[in-house]
């Protein structure tokens, strides 16, 4: 046996090593295995055995590993390879990597093993029923019929459990069998039966008949081709072709013949509309997973995986990647453009897509990834034949591509066609809607009431004292808020610098045109659907639901409202202001805009009737928006790769984000310059900066910013090992302590 264990805990750590005590033989540790181990003075956390091995490490005294918190491993060798693939590439610990992937309380912790044991999660426990000795199915059929006359009622509930110990001889959930409990009692008392109590585990009905859709010729080519792609493969389909019934007749398929299916949608997209289509489908094959879903569920949802014998269908946000899927056999990444795959706020800061073409090639699973407007990194694997690719050109029924018309804000003003926020076309359009009975809408990507506040006197603005950006107007709370940080302030009365009494909003966010809407429409019904509305699960569906019943005209929201709702009686979209999209420092400004833009619009006449889109800008000749207006995705795709190759940005190069943050300013500026320095030794011209973010300074800590740029076929692998190795030496000096530095590999 034996005698150490490496063990990762949930920490942004290396992994420590424990002694393994001397154990009952069946006992035996496995790598993959949760236990409790002490670490610290006091603390106990869940660890996950690593690796066995009998070299001491050159330690005093070595704590021993506890017990053992499951009966099966949590990880399987290949889920391992994935977590190591994770650490390495995205430069973080295993410990963070099992922060994030295992759900909260399948990992307990606490100061002492009462917490520890309180924290604990336990399945909920059912009571089960046998045949006791020496009854079997013969005798006590034999004895049902002996006592029928003079007990009927005793007899008919043994011939229930006679007919359900067919299918479950090993034990007859209590549940199923309708009778009262007195009557149980008094089977045992007579001897019949016995009953003993376990872990619920969820029995699903065998079933698998499913009513999948007939695939149109196009969706069915599509499908074809899908099929006869080892790896990964790209639809791209325009919004309302049916990528769902391509995904769902794959995913059918792989189902009945008992593989197991993950399809990762992004989170917001996650909408009870999705799931139940997919319930309608697949039936109780269908587990959902995502943030919205109670801690005990997920838990729940874990560990009964882990013994699942595959034909699961698993629907998830991208934490659903670790997930013990281990007849995984499909990975679907629908709208796989989305920015909220990749998460940017806590290490390991990972890309879903990006991880869930590794995991599937670990598992030699194939990938599909979905999309209107694919990421050009995806579309350029697709053209270089790393990929397969198809593509679906027409709506589904017939339905035609909604008509995009530009509205040149500025024009409007001149001409005295502009009302509030709302160009004179944009206007009779919504009229004309709500005339008919149809709906509307209306897209602004910035929420609250404005997005700031200025004195009329001297042109002062409020704001965050933490953070260099404005304060943002919230009407519903009468408050400022700071975006960033969360900062609030009344707004003042009168201005701290001249003492005029008159603030100003300026702009607006989605509070606003809300309110304007309602002005200009006071018989419409008009909802807003954004962060501030959302604030529980029920909320969310109230708006979703209302809307979709018809009794909301007008749906005003954030990005929220572009996320893969499918209503049928959208008439017309609007844009509110576009030239918020179009100006961003980021090289990715333009595919971004394009994409928005493009889902935004493809909410409108997904049934027959046609639709309109109208986008309000100041810059109708501004490229994108032409490409918006003819809906030219490979315009787009062609002219971004082109700027994309000239200045060595992906899909043609990697890059590598530092991010510096210090409290004081001095003190990041010497070390970002130091850092840069050793790291232009290293790397050369790939270095580029340091820069201030446009946001320099956030809960009050300064920002600087370094990239590198690796190009294709030079080595990932060398270049993190070098700044490894930079950013350890750099760690060594005195003036490095108090800065903290973030690395964010392929950031978004
Ligand atoms: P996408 O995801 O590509 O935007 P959807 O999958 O939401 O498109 O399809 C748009 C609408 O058309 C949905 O209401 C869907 O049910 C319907 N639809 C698409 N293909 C079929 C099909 N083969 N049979 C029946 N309905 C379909
Ligand atoms: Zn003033
Ligand atoms: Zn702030």
């Amino acid at each position: 046996m034996p005698l150490f264990a490496d063990i990762v805990l949930p920490l942004a750590q290396p992994a420590y090593c424990f002694s393994v005590p001397e154990g009952a033989e069946g006992d035996a540790l496995r790598v993959g295995d949760a236990v409790a181990v002490q670490f610290g003075p006091k603390n106990i956390y869940t660890g996950i055995v690593w690796r066995l091995h009998d070299e001491r490490p050159n330690v005093k005294r070595l704590k021993p590993v506890g017990r053992r918190l499951y009966e099966s491993p949590l990880l399987d060798e290949r889920m391992r390879a994935l977590w190591e693939w994770m650490a390495d590439y995205y430069m973080c610990t295993l410990g963070e990597v099992m922060r994030m992937a295992l759900p909260s309380l399948i990992k307990p912790q606490g100061g002492s093993a009462e917490e520890f044991s309180r924290d604990e999660y336990h399945l909920p426990v059912e009571t089960y029923l046998q045949l006791s000795e020496p009854w079997n199915e013969q005798t006590l059929q034999a004895e049902c019929d002996r006592i029928a006359r003079r007990a009927p009622r005793r007899s008919e509930v043994l011939r229930q459990i006679l007919q359900l110990h067919t299918q479950m001889p090993e034990g007859i959930p209590r549940r199923l069998v309708d009778c009262d409990s007195t009557q149980i009692a008094a089977l045992r008392k007579a001897g019949y039966i016995s009953t003993f109590s376990r872990e619920r585990t969820l029995e699903r009905d065998e079933e698998r008949l499913f009513l999948l859709p007939t695939l149109t010729r196009e969706q069915q080519r599509a499908a074809d081709e899908i099929r006869s792609t080892q790896g990964v493969h790209l639809l791209r389909g325009v919004t309302g072709s049916g990528k769902t019934e391509v995904y769902m007749s794959l995913i059918g398929e792989v189902l009945a013949r008992g593989g197991d299916v993950l399809m990762l949608v992004p989170e917001i997209a996650l909408t009870s509309q999705l799931i139940e289509r997919m319930e309608r489908v697949f039936g109780s094959c269908v587990a959902s997973y995502h943030s919205r879903i109670t801690p005990q569920r997920r838990t729940a949802t874990y560990l009964r995986l882990l013994h699942s014998s595959g034909g699961e269908l698993v629907i998830g946000a991208r934490s659903a990647l670790f997930l013990p899927l281990r007849h995984l056999q499909l990975v679907v990444v629908d709208e796989e453009h989305d920015t909220s795959y990749k998460q940017s706020d806590t290490a390991p800061r990972y890309h879903g897509r990006d991880v869930a073409i590794v995991l599937a090639s670990l598992y030699g699973a194939s990938v599909v990834l979905g999309s209107a407007t694919p990421s050009l990194e995806s579309y350029a694997n697709a053209r270089w034949g790393k990929y397969g690719y198809s593509t679906l050109t027409e709506r589904y029924g017939g339905a035609q591509p909604p008509r995009i018309i530009i509205s040149d804000t500025m024009r409007s003003l001149r001409r005295g066609e502009r009302r509030t926020h709302f160009n004179q076309v944009l206007v009779n359009s919504i009229a004309a809607a709500l005339e008919r009975g149809e709906q509307i809408m209306l897209f602004q990507n910035r929420r609250g009431f404005a997005p700031f506040v200025q004195c009329r006197g001297c042109g002062w603005t409020p704001r965050c004292p933490h953070c260099n950006v404005t304060l943002t107007e919230h009407r519903s709370s009468g408050r400022m808020e700071c975006h960033y940080c969360g900062y609030t302030a009344a707004v003042p009365r009168s201005c701290p610098q001249c003492e005029t009494a008159d603030m100003k909003p300026m702009g607006f966010g989605t509070e606003r045109a809300e309110e304007a809407i309602a002005t200009l429409f006071p018989a419409a019904r008009v909802a807003r659907l954004d962060r501030d509305t959302t604030t529980s699960e029920s909320a969310y569906r109230r708006i979703i639901r209302s809307f979709e019943a018809g009794e909301t005209d007008i749906l005003v929201g954030t990005q929220m409202i572009t996320k893969g709702f499918d209503f049928g009686r959208v008439a017309v979209v609007g844009v509110l202001n576009a030239d918020n999209l179009l100006y961003s420092p980021d090289f990715r400004a333009s595919e971004r805009a394009f994409a928005l833009m493009t889902q935004v619009a493809g909410r409108a006449g997904r049934r027959q009737s046609e639709g309109v889109v109208i986008v309000q800008t100041s810059e109708p000749d501004n490229q994108v928006i032409g490409w918006v207006a003819r809906g030219d995705y490979d315009a787009m795709a062609r002219t971004e790769l082109m700027d994309r190759h000239a200045f060595s940005y992906p899909p043609y190069a990697r890059l590598v984000q530092l991010t510096l943050y210090s409290e004081d300013v001095q003190a990041l500026r010497r070390a970002t310059f130091a850092l840069t320095e050793r790291l232009r030794e290293k790397f050369g011209r790939r270095v580029s900066g340091p820069v201030a973010p446009p946001i320099d300074r956030i809960r009050g800590e300064y920002i600087l910013r370094l990239l590198l740029k690796i190009e294709n076929g030079r080595s990932m692998a060398r270049a993190r090992e070098l700044l490894r190795e930079v950013l350890a030496q750099m760690q060594q000096q005195a003036e490095f302590k108090q800065i903290k530095v973030v690395i964010d590999v392929d950031p978004q």
